[in-house]
């Protein structure tokens, strides 16, 4: 029979299950993993009946928290209606995002297209490509930054900086250079006729929350502009409404005012709320025209029920006041986190938020918390990250952030005590 999803019921009627589940995941992860059960908006149980407060939303997935009425709804009644249809046709909820994101974005008006998949990485890979059909013989090369990432198959990964992902899988698809991230006469000097793309997340996440400087993205622009590059968004984990905009490049913060644009631009996790998706979307027709039919497919992408995911969530942004919600986060977090022994610095860009530690225990840290209740995660060992759902109050990350003190002399306390033994 199903595992009892109850916590209440887990305990005796799912034991035996969770403990082989378990002892499998040890090998996956090095670590045994919690069971989690069950969610209800910022809260999550596990199979033990603890409740955490969740200040990591599935890694800046669940955008509308767990089990939020409006998603339950659209997917429920999505599937009872049409679930999947294959890409042999398309649907009422798939033409309804992509003109929603086309129309969020600001590339209706230049004749864009959505092409769909199923996760941040397979809609890099989409990007890969897109970039690969615009270069030639001459046009070989593709810019990335250092301390990217974009996924780990073998495309994405090419275009992710971390070597220790990348060694084992040598050689990785061609062509790909890496940058200093920021660093703009690095960047404008390296573009030239020889460059088909340059791909960057506009808020680095994995590197533990980092901008692109005031004025950045702007001369990236101007310089891809210039020698026929295409310039690509990597916003699978800054977009759909984390930052406080609907995408981190329209955010002023990040841009230092100016309107950048880019040729196109990957989307997923926070898009379905928790629902795989991902989309690559095309800013201009000629872009668009890059990827035909064929060139670009997946049985799923796109299918009935992450689309109408994607709507729901958008929805609720709009109908819930989501992204204004979201920008005070940001300075309720600065404000509760300024003075706290061993905090460095804090980088907050609406729900995406890391703290440095002037100490190596973030991971100890992110253990004390689970302990405490609370899933926050670590970058490196200096770097916290909290990417919490947006409907999340600024109260609960004020008091986890008054608990913080706390944390951090817990795993200074652990950390002494595991060198010393
Ligand atoms: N791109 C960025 C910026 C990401 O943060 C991630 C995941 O963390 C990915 C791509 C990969 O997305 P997915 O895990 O959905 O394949």
């Amino acid at each position: 029979s199903a595992p009892s999803t109850d916590p209440d019921t887990v305990g005796t009627d799912g034991e035996e299950l969770m403990q082989r589940y378990r002892t499998a995941l040890t090998g996956v992860f090095g670590t045994p993993q919690r069971t989690l059960v069950r969610g209800e908006g910022v809260t999550v149980w596990d199979a033990d009946g603890h409740a955490y407060t969740d200040l990591m939303a599935g890694i800046a997935v669940n955008a509308l928290g767990h089990a939020h009425p409006r998603l339950v709804a659209a997917v429920t009644e999505q599937l009872s209606t049409l679930g999947h249809i294959s890409n042999f046709f398309t649907s009422v909820p798939q033409i309804q995002l992509a003109e929603r994101l086309l129309e969020l974005s600001g590339a209706q008006a230049t004749g864009g297209t959505v092409f769909f998949a199923n996760s941040g990485t397979e809609a890099n890979e989409a990007a890969f490509k897109l970039a690969r059909r615009h270069g030639d013989a001459t046009r070989h090369r593709i810019l990335a930054v250092e301390h990217a990432f974009h996924g780990r198959t073998m495309g994405a990964l090419a275009l992710t900086w971390k070597e220790q992902y990348r060694a084992p899988f040598a050689p990785l698809p061609g062509g790909v250079e890496h940058l200093p991230f920021g660093d703009q006469d690095a960047m404008v000097s390296a573009i030239d006729e020889t460059v088909a793309a340059v791909i960057l997340e506009p808020v680095q996440g994995e590197s533990g929350v980092n901008a692109s400087p005031a004025g950045y993205l702007e001369a990236v622009r101007e310089a891809c502009t210039r020698h026929g590059a295409l310039l690509i968004f990597d916003e699978v984990q800054s977009g759909m409404g984390r930052t406080g905009t609907w995408f981190a490049h329209q955010n002023t913060q990040v841009t230092g005012g100016a309107r950048v644009m880019p040729d196109a631009m990957t989307l997923a996790k926070g898009l379905g709320g928790g629902i795989p998706i991902g989309a690559l979307v095309c800013f201009t027709e000629a872009t668009s025209q890059l990827l035909t039919a064929g060139q670009h497919g997946t049985t799923f992408g796109g299918n009935p029920m992450a689309t109408a995911a994607g709507l729901a969530v958008i929805e609720t942004i709009e109908h819930d006041g989501l992204l204004e919600h979201v920008s005070e986060l940001a300075t309720a977090v600065c404000d509760a986190a300024s003075g706290i022994g061993h905090v460095q610095a804090v980088r907050a860009f609406g729900g995406l938020i890391g703290i440095d530690l002037d100490v190596e225990i973030a991971p100890a840290v992110v253990a004390a918390a689970l302990e405490a209740g609370w899933i926050i995660n670590a970058t490196g060992p200096h770097t916290l990250r909290l990417a919490p759902p947006l409907i999340i109050d600024a109260d609960t990350l004020r008091t986890f952030l008054q608990q913080l003190p706390a944390l951090i002399d817990r795993a200074l306390t652990a950390t002494e005590t595991k060198a010393s033994s």
